[in-house]
């Protein structure tokens, strides 16, 4: 079992840095473009996370000077509520993802979570608080008990097994005849989208965040697989704070709430049948994907 870590313990704290690194560069990969450099306030202190609730307080924000993308954003995320992000491409759903994780900083207000505002916290608090899993998830070519491993610095081969358990591919690793230590990637297995998948929710639990945060992580998924992964990530959202940033509307149905962005705004907000009710924007996007699909379903009848 230790033979996986024992090479991470003889490089040490060079290597760790370096590993540490490549965490948030695969975060970042899947986040953004470009990052930019936000600092720590002199003296931070640590993030501390009794009750992990999100809340938006009047949020402006814009990539560039002249080009406002958020305007004047607020809403809020209850602790241990399940919370769908939906709207159009361009709507602004990714930002609020970037800007909770602090890539970037608001022009104005601000954003809390448990009621600390996260420009007066260390980033590596608030990054250890927060599990991302992004559309398209960044694997190395390591073994797979690696690539969920580098999810938390000093994460010990239990802990790898337990995450792989809960994001139910530990039965597919064990059955390979390397098992996690199976190398993954281009010189080694290729795993489908869906496994792939799995192991980036394994690398995101190996962290034990008490916030998840999905963009669009089923989105690159066949309905079928898509369906089987949702059911897992309904199990691992239990106890934690999530936040679901979603295209396809039947993936985020039975959320607690669900908030509709559109041009940079919040302009519905409300259960599935509340919005259905409505009769506006949610309820034209749930038409429109139910027509593609192929299925009738109204307010009345789901
Ligand atoms: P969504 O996730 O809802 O599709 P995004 O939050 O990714 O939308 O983008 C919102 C707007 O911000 C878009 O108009 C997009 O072009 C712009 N944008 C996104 N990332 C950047 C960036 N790094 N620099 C400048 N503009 C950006
Ligand atoms: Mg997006």
């Amino acid at each position: 079992l230790t033979q996986l870590f024992r090479p991470l313990d003889m490089l040490g704290m060079v290597y760790r840095t370096i590993r540490q690194g490549l965490i948030d560069m695969a975060a970042m990969f899947a986040l953004m473009d470009q990052p930019v450099e936000v600092a720590d306030a002199p003296s931070a202190p640590a993030l501390i996370i009794r009750r992990p609730s999100i809340v938006f307080d009047n949020v402006w924000f814009g990539y560039e000077p002249d080009r406002e993308i958020l305007h004047g954003l607020s809403f809020e995320v209850e602790a241990g509520s399940r919370v769908a992000i939906v709207g159009p491409s361009g709507a602004g759903k990714s930002t609020i993802a970037r800007l909770l994780f602090r890539f970037y900083d608001p022009q104005g207000g601000q954003i809390l979570i448990d009621g600390q505002d996260i420009k007066g916290v260390t980033q590596k608090s608030l990054r250890a608080a927060i599990g991302i899993v992004p559309q398209d998830s960044v694997l190395f070519n390591e073994s797979i008990g690696y690539n969920i491993a580098y999810g938390r610095d000093g994460a010990t081969m239990l802990d790898v097994e337990a995450a792989a358990r809960d994001a139910a591919i530990a039965d597919f690793i064990n059955r390979l005849p390397q098992g996690f230590d199976t190398e993954v990637g281009e010189r080694g297995l290729k795993l489908s989208g869906g496994e792939k998948q799995r192991v980036a929710i394994a690398r995101t639990l190996v962290k034990n965040p008490p916030i998840l945060l999905f963009d669009e992580a089923t989105s690159a998924l066949d309905s079928r697989t898509e369906q089987d992964i949702l059911r897992t990530l309904r199990s691992v959202a239990r106890d934690r704070t999530t936040l679901s940033i979603a295209h396809r509307l039947s993936t985020i149905v039975d959320s607690d709430r669900i908030l509709v962005m559109d041009q940079g705004k919040l302009v519905e907000s409300g259960s599935h049948l509340q919005l259905l009710k409505l009769d506006r924007l949610y309820a034209e996007m749930w038409a429109r994907q139910a027509a593609e699909s192929g299925t009738v379903e109204t307010a009345s009848d789901s």
